[in-house]
């Protein structure tokens, strides 16, 4: 090859460089806010997972997720030196976290607590309600997020436990492990009908969805697998203060699967965009106060208009494939 074709194939490969530069370079950097997806409830092997932290990293930065929470229980994992490994800048972070496991008369109350700066301990009371808002309290205390897990695992919370809680913006409202009960049944409400008890009785809360994984090294339907519920979170940079800031706002959705490109609401409307996979179809509810359903629809961009008297709006996404997503509740009074 003479000089000037080593010249030549030189330009070209900068050039294409500079192309596929400018086409990854996303067009939400310079402070404008994008949509990060995570995962909030996750075990290692420092308390009952399977997996060293950096192993279930691995897994969740292999896997298109851009944030993670290690929540061992009553355990706060050390992240430095995960998210140096990790955590090339915008790429991939890990938040300090902490499943505080609690527990009144055998129910188990579990709270996460999110990007919290000094590890907390179970608080105990003397019901369910008390143990919750001291468990809140000190997580609040230690300056993280605190939201409460799995309600319906062993039924240990029922809707009126969480009414009136204090420094309480989160619950989950989808939780991948295999025995939490997402769905109610047998007399028992599910997550989503406790969620409409709670807005419509006014404690201001948000639904996210979580793997809860503990299994990484073994797949079945039987096993706390990673890949099963998560946030996606509309923030202005990667960073614990700006995901944590989103969360407390309310500004994500939640999935089991289904995937969405955008939500916005006005004054106006609460409009949807959905991402349709082939031959996926989609029945979006809109629900307001006592979970009364305000709208249905099948398009891959459904819209409510708001009608001025709705106490609060929220919507589900159920898609064809079993899958689903949650939007957060808008309070109109
Ligand atoms: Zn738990
Ligand atoms: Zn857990």
């Amino acid at each position: 090859m003479n000089l000037l074709w080593a010249f030549r194939l030189t330009m070209l490969s900068l050039l294409v460089c500079a192309v596929a530069l400018t086409q990854v370079q996303p067009p939400w950097e310079a402070g404008k806010p994008r949509w990060y997806k995570g995962n909030l409830h996750t075990h290692t092997v420092n308390s009952d997972g399977d997996s060293t932290p950096t192993e279930v990293a691995t897994w969740y930065r292999e896997h298109g997720y851009q944030f993670l929470a290690l929540t061992d229980h009553n355990y706060k994992t050390d992240v430095v030196a995960l998210n140096a490994i990790h955590g090339a800048r915008e790429k991939f972070l890990i938040i300090p976290a902490e499943e505080l496991t609690d527990q009144y008369l055998k129910r188990p109350i579990h709270i996460n607590a999110i990007n919290l700066e000094t590890e907390v301990q179970a608080q105990h009371g003397d019901s369910v309600a008390a143990t919750i808002q001291r468990d809140v309290d000190i997580i609040r205390a230690a300056k993280g997020l605190p939201s409460v897990n799995h309600p319906n695992f062993h039924w240990a919370i029922t809707a009126k436990d969480m009414m009136g809680i204090k420094g309480l913006k989160l619950f989950e409202v989808f939780n991948g492990h295999p025995t939490v009960n997402n769905n109610g049944g047998g007399g028992s409400a599910s997550l989503d009908q406790m969620w409409d008890e709670l807005l419509t009785g006014g404690q201001r809360l948000y639904g996210i969805g979580v793997d809860d994984a503990h299994v990484f090294k073994k797949t079945g339907q039987e096993f706390s697998n990673p890949g099963r519920g998560w946030v996606v979170v509309r923030a202005k940079s990667l960073t614990p203060a700006a995901i944590t800031e989103a969360l407390e706002n309310g500004d994500f959705y939640s999935s089991s699967g289904v995937n969405l490109l955008d939500v916005q609401t006005s004054g106006v409307e609460y409009k949807i965009e959905i991402n349709a996979r082939a031959m996926e179809k989609f029945t979006t509810t809109f629900i307001g106060e006592g979970g009364k359903v305000l709208a249905t629809s099948f398009d891959t961009i459904p819209v409510y208009k708001f009608s001025g008297n709705e106490k609060y709006v929220r919507a589900r996404v159920d898609s064809s494939f079993g899958l689903s997503a949650w939007t957060q509740p808008v309070f109109r009074r």
